[in-house]
């Protein structure tokens, strides 16, 4: 899908007619339908992948069909509402957070602006707290007594098909990336009632072929490209290969190896794609550089959870994977890569899920003999404390001179951010790895980081200007840093990020590349026998 021109964009945000621009709408929002056409919707799952994953243990994924989100009739089974209204009294019943979720909001507007789609588009729609009350509404009207009796006085609305379009329209508007809690005296989180908006919304058949393939992927062969074990070997053995032309240093990763002490789990997206190669060059260079005792598993070949953007089923059973590799191949501890949701998933939700590990040990570091108690339960840390551990304790030798092409600054990828608080070790990691880096303004970063607009299986072409809109507000930021102080390289921990911020510099910011943290590190990483060659962009130069 063709994107308009940046300075068209640019001032279409600026000074097109909407709420952001001082544009009051003239309908009450119950009574402005939503309006699909090509470029505001995400493509719907192919019923093949719906079918293949119903037919899997423990997941449910009815009601598989062509349907298309511009026709007037979207095939619903004949009894949809009473599925959708069932569905939300189970997750009512199940979730406390959901029931408190729909009964404590205030409406204070605190966090009417801090969406990024909703500063990208300026649809009402778009503010968390109207996002939130497309679900309230229904809530209000067929579980409150006051919405039983008032019905719209009370702020309730009727369940109908235009009520479940607009959940599809909007449930895929936002990137779960919890921003707007940051802000809500409540802490209201309405990426988790997205989450329930996209679980209800499969109960029926509607949801999008961007996470609904990767998901499909991730069950069948392990990781989200659906990339064989062979072929996940040997793209890791090609970075290899590339490693040696560039530094000398031959690493031999294992995989698949009994006995070792760390298993180590990644997004499958840094062992196929750039910028991601970089950052797994930068890993296994570490790794090599220490003579860490750690194998791969071709079977757990993905961190990053799709299933997180789809159901809570989904999740689990995808998360489940990393513990019966863990198990299967006996190892004392996991180490993860540099992953966004795959993280929020591993440190909020695996323990409860997957647990308990008893199996395992508390990770301790073998080379500085740090025991890693915040990881008492889960047993997996992220590659960014055990990295800033390892400097810490000098037990690796970097030279930032190596870096010296970079001026970077770092975007706190929002999962590892919010989710988890791993906001200080990437800075004390970048602070020893390059000469040159800047934070960008205290508004849009460590916990109140804007996203990068794509998360949540958001990063698909047909839904581009959608995407640059909302990621305005992060390309802005890093404008800022690039022109004040001439910011070439944007780092960051996430897969995604790597992935949808180099679109996103690419549309707003051109002369800002993307590089995962460990990138970084490798760069600078001084091995001992080592024969780099004159590496002026680093790991990313072409010999
Ligand atoms: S900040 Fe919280 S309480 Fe206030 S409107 Fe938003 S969700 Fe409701
Ligand atoms: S979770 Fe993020 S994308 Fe979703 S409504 Fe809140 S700020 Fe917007």
């Amino acid at each position: 899908m063709a994107v308009v021109k940046v300075d068209m964009l640019a001032r279409s945000v600026a000074e097109g007619p909407s709420l952001m621009t001082g544009s009051i709408p003239t309908k009450d929002w119950m009574d402005v339908p939503v309006v699909f056409k090509p470029g505001n919707y995400a493509y719907p799952t192919k019923p093949e992948k719906l079918r293949y994953l119903d037919s899997q243990q423990g997941v449910s994924f009815p009601n598989a069909r062509e349907w298309n989100p511009e026709d007037e009739d979207w095939k619903l089974p004949e009894n949809w509402k009473e599925i959708i209204l069932q569905g939300l009294a189970d997750r009512l019943d199940r979730f406390r957070s959901l029931k408190i979720f729909m009964d404590c909001c205030v409406r204070c507007g605190a966090c009417a602006d801090k969406c990024h789609f909703f500063l990208g588009t300026g649809d009402p729609k778009n503010m968390p707290v109207l996002r939130a009350e497309l679900l309230r509404s229904v809530y209000r009207q067929e579980f409150t007594r006051a919405g039983k009796i008032l019905g719209k006085l009370a702020g309730g609305r009727p369940m109908t098909v235009g009520v479940l379009k607009e959940w599809f329209m909007y449930a895929y508007q936002c990137t779960e990336c919890r921003r707007c809690s940051v802000f809500c005296p409540y802490g209201i989180d309405t990426a988790e009632i997205t989450m329930m908006l996209r679980e209800l919304l499969h109960l029926v058949g509607i949801g999008i072929n961007w996470a609904m393939e990767p998901v499909s992927n991730s069950n069948r062969t392990g990781n989200h490209m659906g990339l064989t074990p062979q072929a996940f070997k040997g793209n890791v053995d090609f970075l290899c290969d590339d490693i040696e032309n560039l530094t000398g240093v031959r690493v031999n990763p294992t995989f698949n190896r009994k006995g070792a002490e760390v298993l180590f789990v990644t997004p499958s997206a840094d062992v196929f794609a750039e910028p991601g190669i970089f950052t797994c060059m930068g890993y296994l260079l570490l790794f090599e550089a220490i003579g860490l005792d750690y194998t791969w598993s071709t079977y757990a070949s993905e961190g990053g959870n799709f299933g997180l953007f789809t159901s809570n089923e989904m999740m689990k059973k995808l998360n489940g994977k990393i513990y019966a590799e863990a198990k299967r191949l006996g190892v004392r501890w996991i180490l993860g890569g540099e992953c966004g949701h795959m993280w929020r998933v591993l440190h909020q939700y695996m323990d409860t899920m997957n647990g308990p590990t008893d199996f395992l040990e508390v990770p301790r570091s073998p080379i500085t003999g740090t025991v890693f108690d915040n990881a008492k339960s889960t047993k997996m840390i992220h590659i960014s404390e055990f990295t800033a551990d390892l400097i810490k304790n000098n037990k690796i030798k970097l030279d930032k001179s190596r870096n010296a092409h970079i001026k970077a600054t770092f975007h706190d990828s929002c999962n590892p951010s919010r989710a988890m608080g791993l906001l200080d070790e990437p800075r004390y990691i970048l602070d020893h790895v390059v000469d040159n880096w800047v934070e960008m303004p205290e508004n849009t970063i460590r916990e109140k980081t804007f996203c990068c607009g794509s998360g949540t299986a958001l990063n698909t072409d047909e839904i581009m200007e959608i995407r640059m809109r909302s990621g305005l507000p992060r390309a802005n930021a890093v404008k800022y840093v690039h022109e004040k102080h001439g910011v070439n390289t944007l780092g960051c921990v996430c897969a995604i990020d790597r992935a949808t911020l180099t679109t996103l510099m690419n549309y707003w910011v051109p002369e800002v590349q993307v590089a995962g943290l460990s990138e970084l590190v490798g760069n600078a990483l001084v091995i001992e026998g080592e024969q780099r060659q004159d590496l002026t962009e680093g790991l990313r130069t072409l010999v």
